[in-house]
Formats: structure tokens, C-alpha cells, sequence
């Protein structure tokens, strides 16, 4: 039982839900963009299962984590059958994978947001047609120069002109789908300066569509608790938010 006067976790939720989508829609209206442009992936990464399957029954259904050992675990927990069958929930994979975990993200996630390297590309290419599968995923892109990002370099023009040969091959794998781009605005950064990130990776899109014909680069994920209106502004088509949904992290 809750203790009086403290609001059931659920209720809790659906109130932070609900404020989330009204500057979704806000943004979105700015911007002159339907609000079905724009899917809202709810970052889980840390949270208590009680806290996960709150955020299902509220009826999200696109979840991320950021480890494929917690992926994993969520999987093993959510039973069919339940509520919150799992079979209603697409997992997204944001953080940075690691080449010898390639086939344990490749034969559960939904979309690969942070495909960094073009050796992981075809790590995750290797291991989807072993399990059968076509993969969708999104090359992380680093646009800021931050040091601590992980992603592909493209933050002088040197780095954004070879991007396009490096990314060449990636069209002929055959159990990947590129699907678009994905970016993260430094830690700290102003709306203003994440807006600029966000624009950066807007205009490479248009690049790399024309350069490689083969993806129609249509997705694009970018945006977080702290900058997810400009994003929209930019064209964000997927924001990834945690603490705006589930309050502070504390691990
Ligand atoms: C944690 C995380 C998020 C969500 O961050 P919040 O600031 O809690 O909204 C989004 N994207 C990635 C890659 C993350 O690791």
C-alpha cells in the first residue's frame, strides 16, 4: 500500500505520461508535423519491472535499454500470457553494442539504434541471417565531436565527406536494414546547441540519401529528456526518453 497522501506508482506514471505526449504534441504542432511522425521510445534502462510494466499498460509499446543483459532480463520476466505480453512490445537497443554480443541483440531487438562501426554492421548482418532474420537498424552518428560519444565521426567536413565511402558496403548486407540515423546532443548542452546537433544530422540525412540511394534514411532518432522539443523541431522521428517518464535515475 502506498503511504497516504503518496500517489499509487501507476497513477504516477500515467501523470507523467501524459504531460510527455502534451509537449510531444506541442512540438509537433510547432513544427507543422503530425504527431504520428514522431514515436515515443520509453528508455527503461535501470528501472524496477514493476516500473517496465507500468509504462506497458499505459500502453507503450516501444521500450529501449541501453545493455542486452537487462534486455534480456526484461524478456525472461514480461511471460506471454500476462498483461504485458511481450509479444505487444518492441525492444530497442540504444546503447553501445559490443561485437561479441552482436547475436544476443540480433535475435531480440526490434531496431538497433546505435550501430557505430561499419565492423559491427556486419557483425549484427552475420549473426540476423543465422537467426533468420532481417535486422532494421540506425548508425549512431557522433555530430558533436564530444570525445565520450560513441558513433560514427562526422563532426568536421573531412570526417562527413568520407562518410558516405565508408558507409558504401553496408547497402549489399543482406540481413540489415538501415533504416536512418540516430545522435545524442553532448551532456550539458543548451536547447539552442542541441538544436544544432540535431540540424547537423538532419542535413547529413540529405547527404547520404543521395549519395547511398539504397536506405531511404527516413528515420531519424534524436532527442532525450532534456532536449527532445528541438529535436522535434529538427524532424526527430523517434525521441528516447527515461527521466521525463519515470522520474530521476538513481543507479
Ligand atoms: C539513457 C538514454 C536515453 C534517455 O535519457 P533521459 O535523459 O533519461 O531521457 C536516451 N538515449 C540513450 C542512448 C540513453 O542511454
Amino acid at each position: 500500500m502506498p503511504a497516504a497522501g503518496e500517489e499509487p506508482y501507476a497513477q504516477q506514471f500515467a501523470t507523467r505520461l501524459a504531460a510527455v505526449e502534451a509537449r510531444i504534441a506541442a512540438a509537433c504542432r510547432a513544427a507543422g508535423r503530425p504527431r504520428g511522425d514522431v514515436t515515443l521510445v520509453a528508455v527503461t534502462k535501470t528501472r524496477t519491472l514493476d516500473e517496465v510494466r507500468a509504462a506497458i499498460r499505459c500502453g507503450l509499446g516501444d521500450l529501449g535499454e541501453n545493455r542486452i543483459e537487462e534486455l534480456e532480463e526484461r524478456l525472461d520476466a514480461l511471460t506471454p500470457g500476462e498483461a504485458e505480453s511481450r509479444g505487444d512490445v518492441r525492444w530497442h537497443m540504444i546503447g553501445h553494442v559490443q561485437s561479441r554480443k552482436a547475436a544476443r541483440v540480433a535475435a531480440v531487438a526490434a531496431l538497433v539504434h546505435s550501430v557505430d562501426s561499419v565492423r559491427l554492421a556486419e557483425r549484427l548482418d552475420r549473426a540476423a541471417g543465422a537467426a533468420g532474420r532481417v535486422l532494421p537498424v540506425l548508425l549512431e552518428v557522433n555530430v558533436s565531436g564530444e570525445e565520450s560519444k560513441f558513433g560514427l565521426s562526422a563532426w568536421d567536413a573531412a570526417s562527413r565527406d568520407a562518410l558516405p565511402g565508408t558507409l558504401e558496403g553496408l547497402g549489399s548486407l543482406e540481413h540489415l536494414e538501415v533504416r536512418g540515423l540516430m545522435t545524442m546532443a553532448p551532456l550539458g548542452a543548451s536547447p539552442e546547441e542541441a538544436r544544432a546537433v540535431f540540424a547537423a544530422l538532419r542535413a547529413l540525412r540529405e547527404t547520404l540519401c543521395r549519395c547511398l540511394p539504397w536506405s531511404d534514411w527516413g528515420e531519424l532518432s534524436m532527442g532525450m529528456t532534456d532536449d527532445f522539443e528541438p529535436a522535434i523541431a529538427e524532424g526527430a522521428t523517434m525521441v528516447r526518453i527515461g527521466r521525463a517518464l519515470f522520474g530521476p535515475r538513481t543507479a
